[in-house]
């Protein structure tokens, strides 16, 4: 049956053998086998019996609808399965005991553990389970009106079931998704994608042998999809079958959801005489078993039908049993939607404190590499990218040089101008370095004023000519400078080398060379370029 049962014992794999032959004949056999079972597993003192026991008595109990006894169960399974290596059997009996949450109207309760069978199912590799807690979860949501990751969560699902072993149900449940999908689609008034689901559901039937299909869910779907294709007679006609299915007893749990999407669709289409009909025979049913959420859709359509066929007392009757349970229908609501809200807010605050911090560290990355006044990299950056620019020359045998760049006369352009002015120099030299920066120049500001250049992977005839734009730029700014005797606008002087990194050379080694070539070009007169190859 499971994967994971050529693991178990050869024991295990008997009693397994028995249980599961219970299972498939009338379920009356279990609890007499469990009982021995469990009483071996305690003399033995077996955690893998043990947790056979606890499951199969939960399948007993599921069996009879005694939701109290199969919560005991499995809560004492899940004692034992993890201590047993049986994870498919924890990832289920989390599943179903969602399932028995949810049918207690317990959606907080049932949302965490369909929550903790799918975290199973993922860990375990158990794309099956995983698409049951899915589908299971998916309905809820639907519910609470989470279209959107209902619809996630139930095409999911059927991706699982497709990557699962095939089982006799696996088409079934891959059929009630296609139908959630599909009405999801149409409640949210998406009538193309409701089609699309239609489709994938007829290419299934094709594919299933009688018997093995949800035929009324089905009929339900095919009614309310030909009415909104405006085909009243097709609709008619399924809803014919429907009725036929309706009186052969159909089980109002299973299709609870089904019958309240067709009260809805009679309402809708005025047939208030065929929801009278279906009314008288589910009525028991409505007033038992059914779910609080389901009661309150059902007791809703009828109180619509009174209305409009003006049968007052049946009418007020109606809403009388609606306010009962909307009453405790709202108060669980009220807890659900105050959950959800609750986790929603928290993901949205962690969502929000990830954004800031990520914003806060770009922000301090940036203004923590980069010279506030001109923009261009600082110190810090510069040796971080060096340092790495030259190991990686090094090693792919490229080659490298470093320009250092000083403005002439400077202090006297500051002395003359002022300050203020100097800083806007400074920024306009700096922005012609930033102009002709790529990935293989890279400019940082080196201090006062004087700027650093690196040259990865670039000839030294590429390397000046680079330089030579930087220093026709820098004439073409035309910024005045009275007091410099090199020219009568603002000039700079760069010293550049460049070569492969040998095997012994440092990055400072290249920039003692450069400053030394700068102070060649300050000393021949300035506004000047001098590169040398090799160190
Ligand atoms: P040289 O041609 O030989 O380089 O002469 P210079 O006057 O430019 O000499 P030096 O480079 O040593 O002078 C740098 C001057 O730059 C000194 C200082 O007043 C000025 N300075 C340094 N940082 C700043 C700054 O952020 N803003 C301004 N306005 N001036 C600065
Ligand atoms: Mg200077």
């Amino acid at each position: 049956m499971l994967a994971e049962v050529s693991k178990y014992s050869a024991k295990a794999k008997e009693w397994l053998d028995i249980l599961e032959n219970s299972m498939l004949a009338d379920r009356t056999g279990l609890y007499d086998q469990c009982q021995e079972l469990l009483k071996v597993a305690a003399n033995e003192n077996s955690d893998e019996l043990m947790a056979l026991g606890y499951y199969y008595f939960a399948m007993y109990y599921l069996d009879r609808s005694d939701a109290d006894q199969v919560m005991y169960c499995l809560m004492e399974g899940i004692k034992f399965f993890p201590k047993a290596g049986m994870y498919e059997y924890l990832a289920r009996a989390y599943n179903t005991m969602g399932a028995v949450a949810e049918s207690q109207d317990n959606f907080i309760l049932a949302l965490e553990y369909y929550d903790m069978s799918m975290t199973y199912s993922e860990q375990y590799n158990l794309p099956y389970v995983m698409a049951m807690a899915e589908s299971n979860m998916a309905n809820i949501l639907n519910f609470m009106e989470d279209y959107a990751k209902a619809t996630e969560l139930l095409q999911n699902a059927i991706r699982h079931y497709k990557e699962a072993r095939e089982t006799p149900y696996t088409n079934w449940n891959m059929m009630l998704c296609h139908i959630a999908l599909g009405s999801t689609c149409l409640r949210q008034k998406q009538y193309r994608d409701a089609e699309g689901e239609e489709q994938k559901l007829d290419e299934l039937l094709g594919l299933v042998e009688d018997g093995r299909i949800p035929v009324f869910a089905i009929d339900v779907f095919k009614a309310e999809m030909s009415f909104y294709k405006g085909d009243m007679e097709a609709s008619l006609s399924y809803i014919d079958k429907v009725m036929e299915d309706i009186r052969q007893d159909i089980s109002f749990i299973e299709y609870a959801d089904s019958l309240a999407r067709l009260a809805q669709l009679l309402t809708r289409m005025e047939r208030y005489e065929l929801l009278l009909q279906i009314q008288g025979i589910v009525k028991e049913h409505a007033d038992g078993k059914a779910t609080l959420s389901m009661r309150a859709k059902w007791y809703l359509s009828c109180i619509d039908c009174y209305d409009k066929l003006g049968r007052t007392e049946e009418y007020m009757d109606f809403s009388r049993k609606f306010f009962t349970v909307y009453q405790d229908y709202s108060d669980n609501g009220r807890k659900t939607a105050m959950k959800a809200i609750e986790l929603r807010d928290k993901l949205n605050k962690i969502q929000q404190r990830q954004d800031d911090m990520l914003a806060l560290n770009a922000e301090l990355r940036i203004s923590s590499r980069h010279d506030a006044m001109t923009g261009l990299a600082n110190r810090t950056y510069l040796n971080e990218y060096i340092e790495q620019c030259f190991e990686q020359a090094w090693r792919e045998h490229k080659n490298f040089g470093v320009g250092l760049l000083d403005i002439d006369f400077f202090k006297d352009y500051n002395d003359y101008y002022g300050h203020l002015t100097g800083d806007n120099c400074i920024q306009k030299v700096a922005m012609v370095l930033k102009n002709i920066e790529n990935d293989k120049i890279f400019c940082a500001r080196y201090g006062g004023d004087e700027f650093m250049t690196v040259y990865y992977d670039m000839t030294a005839g590429e390397i000046r000519e680079a330089a030579m734009k930087v220093r026709e730029r820098i004439l073409e700014l035309c910024v005045l400078h009275a007091r410099s005797s090199a020219s009568h606008v603002v000039t700079v002087s760069q010293g550049i080398v460049c070569g492969v990194p040998e095997n012994t050379a440092r990055v400072w080694d290249f920039t003692f060379k450069a400053d030394k070539l700068l102070y060649e070009v300050k000393r021949e007169g300035r506004n000047g370029v001098k590169l040398a190859e090799a160190l």
